[in-house]
């Protein structure tokens, strides 16, 4: 059997850089915090914990006094940063280029008149409450075509997205908002906010999955891209599994394909791609 690992798979440049940030400080020996978990893979983080990384979550934060505290790439509400700069603490922002874009552009519409800003993705999702915080009082979160019908009419919309959502869906959501808003008084203002890292994966992907017949895909549980990235696998080729760590693989899926392949989130390091291959060959060999 071949095994072929997708060649795009493996951590973002967001995901690069702060868990670089992270490592750069632990390996000086020094404590450091993390508010939340840092990457949304489970394996990850257990590997950065046994390297002295304190996780922590929002509650706690008012506990922690004089260390250094990590945010991570979904970014914060501004809320986060009076909190440690109260504690006096240093706070190491690894919040993503490209989130940090987004935040500001949606602030600098604070005190624009008559106007909504509005957040297609996931209510609880780290990145989206990192966005909703930036004016808490004029952004209204919306999770499916469904609650559009919930926006008011006549007012000016801006219309941005969580990051890692599903390009499809957010522009069938615009169409919507922009029908609505055909009115006196009422406007879309689209930010295209959909990450490339992760759209620009799909078209290789979706070839990479019709190509192999089987797919593993590596991801956190918690990863909203890797469901995203796994979905578009799965339309391709029904012989498609979602896993959180090698030992999930069950040695019957392997049975008749002449060709596995392994693909993994924004958020599944090159690691864990090459264990799953191994832990695939030592199935292999075992059989
Ligand atoms: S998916 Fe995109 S926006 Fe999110 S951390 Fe990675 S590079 Fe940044």
């Amino acid at each position: 059997m071949k095994i072929n690992i997708e060649e795009k798979s493996g951590f973002c440049y967001g995901v690069v850089r702060v868990i670089e940030m992270a490592e750069g400080i632990l390996d000086k020996g020094e404590e450091l915090y993390c508010l939340g978990q840092i990457v949304h893979n489970e394996l990850e983080v257990e590997r950065l914990v046994k390297k002295g990384l304190k996780i922590i979550e929002v509650s706690e934060l008012h506990r922690i006094k004089n260390s250094k505290i990590l945010f991570r790439a979904h970014g914060e509400p501004p809320s986060s940063y009076e909190i440690a700069e109260r504690n006096g603490l240093t706070i190491i922002d690894g919040t993503c280029p490209i989130v940090n874009r987004i935040q500001k552009s949606i602030l600098s519409g604070k005190t624009e008149k008559n106007s909504l800003i509005v957040v297609f993705g996931k209510k609880n999702h780290p990145e989206v409450q990192g966005l909703l915080g930036q004016i808490p009082e004029k952004t209204q979160v919306i999770s499916s075509k469904e609650e559009v019908s919930m926006l008011p009419e006549s007012q000016i919309i801006h219309l941005y997205s969580q990051t890692t959502m599903d390009k499809g869906a957010f522009n069938e959501i615009a169409e919507m908002i922009n029908k609505k808003q055909n009115n006196e008084g009422g406007k879309l203002i689209l930010h295209n906010t959909i990450c490339g890292h992760v759209s620009h994966r799909r078209p290789g992907l979706q070839k990479f999955a019709a190509e192999n017949d089987l797919i593993i895909f590596v991801g956190g549980k918690y990863s909203s891209n890797g469901k995203i990235l796994f979905q578009t696998c799965l339309e391709q080729n029904p012989n498609s599994f979602y896993i959180g760590s090698p030992d999930e693989i069950e040695a019957f899926w392997l049975a008749g394909a002449d060709s596995v392949g392994i693909a993994g989130a924004t958020s599944t390091p090159h690691w864990q791609i090459n264990d799953t291959k191994l832990w695939i060959e030592k199935l292999l060999g075992a059989k």
